[in-house]
């Protein structure tokens, strides 16, 4: 392609919408164009990286044994009613009806379609495992689009679903897919992550999310350096490496007048204790009845692992009114010390405490000197808070943390939408059995978004080289001398030749005004041609990463540079 003929609107600037790096950059580098909130037109850069994507997607999807099919986006509101997901799903659903009425989802994901598809196909054992693929638009209407192709609305993703006949088979199946999406971001050239994450009423370790690492990414990654183990915020265990006061001789209790102190701040503040010296009290419903969780002050409850500590199913936090029930005073002031009929779950980091300031259940007062087992008693110790960066692993390790941004997510169903929707076969006792599903999703215009995040400097984007719209860009230096015209135009045959993807800058601009849209755009290596070069018979490359300069003769240019894209 010659750049002068190609649709690459550069801007100076960033339009002042845009907050974080990649969707800066996106925009002026002519990626991507805003149509409405969250809504995008991919521009023709933006496309070929992401048709480099989807390739590398589809060739690895392939391999790992999944057949690809394209289903409708309008899914018929029937098929949600089955699953009871037209109700559950909420506004993220964008809804449509038809000239007769009849009610539609554009589809958020597809569920409910491939299942419905699974019991009119797949009717015998013999007829599994299958795992099917495709690569469509998806729309949720997100509560805040945002960050260009991060979270928008509409969006591109790669959905599979996979049905087994039992669980070891699916998770064979699992295995494959969870080895195909190392594939796919390793070849993508990403520095990414696999994390445990939580995989809801199915046990063990079958729900994995795939974050690229970024500093800007939404999501925390909690892991080990040492043994390994990596797992997200919501998901990850650990020993609190809080030391405590257990040594300290008791004190006497002593109630305080704190008027209005609601928060740990001001309570805090005004008993002059330090945040990990109060206890929170949270009063939680659970399973419907009540329950007072119990975390140091500078903690929050991690509701995930509430919920699986206490084996419930339904957590939801107590709303005012509950909350006065059950302690007798407003939100802000409630505490274990005299609670009635309300079980108490203290987290394992409130054993090392001593003399600990507590909410004294009655309005504008706390108490001072808190001691377990002299003022209180607690039903159940469990690990409930978030565990954060120093920490312990398991192994006996500190943890850190990371940022990262959450591009794909493999997840072990089981049968909550066969069995719902009656996706059964025979097997070969000849008895009807549910199929066992998994589903795994990639958020394929994230990648693009991810990929800038994590690859750009202070002159633009920096592509990994295996997903650059093109490989390398000639920039000619005055492209109007008829010797620098015949190199660069000899060059770029040569190198269409042999299959480089190449970009030829014929504009009539300045030097600089060409180095600085090169590099913008982010191209992995740059030949320079100019007339000062071509006197020494010598071009030049320029590696976009490394910013390294290599000076090659004329002929060996070709040979050169594909020794650079095979190296990467
Ligand atoms: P998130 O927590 O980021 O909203 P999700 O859990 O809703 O993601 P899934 O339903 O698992 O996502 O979808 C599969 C993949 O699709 C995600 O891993 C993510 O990469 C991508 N994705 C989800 N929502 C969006 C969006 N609004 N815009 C772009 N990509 C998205
Ligand atoms: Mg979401």
């Amino acid at each position: 392609m010659k750049w002068s003929q190609a649709l690459i609107p550069t801007l100076k600037d960033a339009p002042s919408e845009a907050e974080i790096a990649s969707h800066k950059l996106m925009l002026r580098a002519g990626y991507i164009k805003k149509v409405a909130s969250g809504i995008y037109t991919l521009m023709p850069l933006g496309l070929k990286v992401l048709l480099k994507v989807v390739n590398i997607i589809r060739a690895e999807m392939n391999r790992a044994g999944a057949e690809e099919l394209l289903m409708p986006i309008l899914s018929p509101a029937e098929l949600w009613l089955e699953t009871g997901r037209w109700e559950l799903y909420g506004k993220e659903m964008m809804r449509v009806h038809d000239r007769q009425e009849r009610k539609f989802a554009l589809g958020p994901t597809h569920e409910e379609v491939i299942t419905d598809l699974a019991r009119s196909e797949l009717k015998s054992y013999r007829d599994l495992p299958k795992n099917f693929y495709q690569i469509q638009i998806k729309f949720r209407d997100e509560i805040r689009p945002r960050f260009g192709l991060m979270r928008a609305r509409e969006f591109m993703m790669k959905d599979a679903y996979s049905f087994d006949r039992d669980e070891a088979a699916a998770e064979i199946t699992y295995g494959k897919m969870f080895e195909a999406y190392t594939n796919i971001f390793t070849r993508c050239g990403l520095k990414f992550r696999a994390v445990e994450a939580e995989s809801g009423n199915i046990g063990g370790s079958f729900s994995h999310e795939f974050m690229v690492l970024a500093e800007t990414g939404e999501e925390t990654i909690i892991h080990c350096e040492k043994c390994g183990s990596a797992a997200n915020k919501e998901r990850a265990g650990g020993n609190c490496s809080f030391e405590g006061n257990a040594a300290e001789p008791e004190r006497p209790l002593e109630k305080v007048s704190t008027p209005g102190m609601k928060t740990i701040e001001a309570v805090t503040g005004f008993m002059k204790v330090k945040a990990q010296e109060l206890v929170k009290t949270l009063i939680y419903i659970i399973d419907g009845a009540p329950v007072a969780v119990l975390v140091k002050g500078d903690d929050e409850v991690n509701e995930h692992r509430l919920k699986r500590n206490l084996n419930a199913s339904e957590v939801f936090l107590a709303d005012a009114k509950q909350v006065e029930k059950y302690t007798g005073a407003p939100v802000g002031f409630a505490g274990p010390v005299g609670l009635k009929d309300v079980a108490i779950v203290a987290d394992s980091s409130l054993k090392k405490m001593k003399n600990f300031a507590a909410g004294a259940n009655e309005k504008d007062a706390h108490y001072k000197n808190v001691n377990l087992g002299r003022d209180f008693k607690a039903d159940k110790f469990a690990d409930l808070r978030f565990v954060s960066e120093g920490d312990l692993c398991s192994c006996g390790c500190k943890l850190s943390s990371q940022k990262g941004i959450e591009v794909g997510h493999t997840f072990k169903l089981g049968t909550k939408y066969s069995s719902k929707m009656k996706a059964e076969f025979l097997d070969e006792a000849g008895k009807l059995q549910p199929a066992i599903m998994g589903c795994y999703g990639i958020g394929v215009t994230r990648i693009l978004a991810a990929a800038v995040e994590q690859g750009n400097d202070e002159n633009g984007i920096i592509w990994p080289a295996e997903i650059a719209p093109y490989q390398a860009v000639i920039t000619a230096i005055n492209y109007a001398d008829a010797a620098v015209k015949e190199t660069a135009d000899r060059l770029y045959g040569a190198l269409l030749a042999e299959g480089v993807e190449v970009l030829l800058d014929d504009r009539d601009m300045s030097a600089g005004f060409k180095f600085k849209d090169a590099e913008l755009i982010g191209i992995p290596f740059r030949v320079t041609v100019g007339s000062r070069g071509l006197k020494e018979n010598s071009l030049e490359i320029n590696i976009r990463k490394t910013k390294e300069n290599i000076k090659v003769p004329v002929d060996g240019a070709v040979a050169k540079l594909k020794e650079l894209l095979n190296v990467k």
